[in-house]
């Protein structure tokens, strides 16, 4: 499916706009996948002659694009509103949500009766009728509701405008058939979708051209992606061979494999291809067997050591990160004690850590004996020394190596220093000038701290 019947909509509110330097913010929530929309809804706004703002007392059009995956996200899109309110009240500001949040039917509900100055609301399956939800807001002065439940299709065709020069995120499959027993995706998301490899390939195809050299594929569970034979690409491992191919990306990354269906073809594909970054995110979310079959994941913490085992020991300097969740319902000390040894035994790189929280609408929301906040901050803080250990040890490994990376931009926390990642996703800061954003080059590591490396241009 692809947006030719938004064209007229496109058309039509850009007439509306026409010489009247208006401008949009858009205010993302969320996981790369949330922002790669974000840079479809922003495409789809400059093509109705919209300009960005990132001041938002300047937008007449305020987009917010929620995720629904951790609890205080609520908390923060009812905050923002508050603030936005008075943007409606003084200058008739279009106030538009989307994300995954607006498919839970209590917050739209929640929308609906205490913050009803808010324009549109729009869903995860109907993120390209932005044009025609925008055009009926501004013409109708009606709130406009535009959410399905049932799983949308591909869409193909959105404009897209992207947030960085050297690296791009490109979505491969869109929802989960995998029902985590903490996880609201798949209700809000819907079944497993995986777009034509065809579609993939001309896309990151066209970014090379642009002189994009980084792309990351984007999914909830990249490897149980599903090509409809196209360019003769029916998995995973053969789009990861087809894409490694292209000419003008230097570097590949995924995020996120389920360990359950790490297949061995994977596994080989990542070793063979130069490009693909020896980097796997590998999401662990507990060490204890008996939490991860409350958690529905299908694998224990034998099944994924081994995993881990097998890919150290076929693709050479492998590196690996993963998510844990701490205080899942149920979790005793001797649980936790199974996610540190993990931990331990594993030495991730990078470990992204969570405290459970719940979510309506889940099974483990349901569930009876959910741990008390105070045990949940204490494993927390205990998870977190040892990692922080780890980090410190692994980190020396850097010291004195050359890195080739892709030169990102100036770093978030240092204006004065630009900024790129190892192939382990580890953040290099060193000092350059803006013309070497978005190219190839070589860094010599020369300190480490905690959360990055510094280097020198060599
Ligand atoms: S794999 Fe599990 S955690 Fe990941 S999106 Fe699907 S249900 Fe959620």
């Amino acid at each position: 499916m692809n947006i030719e019947n938004q064209e007229d909509f496109i058309e039509k509110v850009s007439k509306l706009n026409d010489g009247k330097n208006m401008k949009y913010s858009v205010y993302t929530m969320g996981c790369q996948l949330n922002e790669n929309d974000s840079e479809k809804i922003s495409g789809m706004m400059e093509k109705m002659k919209y300009s960005n703002t990132t001041k938002i007392e300047e937008a007449d059009c305020i987009i917010f694009n929620t995720c629904c995956v951790r609890e205080n996200a609520e908390d923060k899109l009812f905050g923002k509103l508050g603030e936005v309110k008075k943007y409606k009240e003084l200058k008739g500001t279009i106030i538009a949500i989307c994300g995954c949040m607006m498919q839970e039917k209590h917050i739209v509900e929640k929308i609906k009766k205490s913050y009803p100055f808010v324009d549109i609301i729009f869903g995860t399956h109907t993120i390209h009728k932005l044009p025609e939800d925008l055009y009926t807001a501004l013409c109708s002065n009606k709130n406009v509701i535009d959410i399905l439940d049932i799983d949308g299709e591909v869409i193909e065709g959105l404009p897209i405008k992207r947030n960085d020069r050297a690296k791009a995120s490109v979505t491969i499959m869109n929802g989960c058939n995998n029902f985590c027993t903490y996880c609201i995706v798949p209700y809000v998301r819907g079944r497993e979708r995986s777009r034509s490899p065809e579609n993939i390939i001309n896309e990151i195809e066209e970014l090379a051209r642009a002189g994009y050299k980084e792309i990351t594929l984007l999914g909830q569970n990249v490897n149980s992606y599903k090509g409809n034979g196209s360019l003769g690409i029916t998995k995973f491992s053969e789009l990861l061979r087809a894409v490694n191919k292209i000419n003008g990306i230097e570097k590949i990354r995924f995020i996120s494999p389920h360990p359950k269906d790490f297949t061995d073809d994977v596994i080989d594909a990542i070793r063979d291809c130069d490009k693909v970054c020896k980097m796997i995110h590998l999401p662990l979310q507990s060490g204890s067997s008996e939490v991860l079959k409350k958690m529905n994941r299908k694998y224990t913490k034998e099944q994924y050591l081994n995993l881990v085992h097998k890919m150290k020991s076929r693709i050479p300097n492998l590196t690996l990160s993963t998510d844990i969740i701490v205080g899942f319902p149920e979790e005793t000390e001797e649980d936790f004690k199974d996610t540190l040894d993990v931990v331990d035994k594993v030495n991730f790189e990078q470990v992204f850590m969570f405290i459970y929280s719940r979510r309506v609408g889940t099974p483990a929301d349901k569930m009876e004996k959910q741990i008390p906040d105070e045990v949940k901050h204490e494993r927390f803080n205990r998870l977190k020394s040892l990692v922080e250990s780890k980090i410190v040890e692994n980190n020396k490994k850097y010291i004195g190596t050359i890195q080739d990376i892709i030169v990102e931009g100036r770093s978030k926390t240092n204006n004065n220093m630009l900024t790129g990642r190892t192939d382990s996703n580890k953040v290099i800061n060193f000092e350059g000038d803006d013309s070497l954003i978005g190219k190839a080059i070589k860094i010599k590591i020369i300190s480490e701290h905690m959360w990055y490396l510094k280097g020198e241009v060599v």
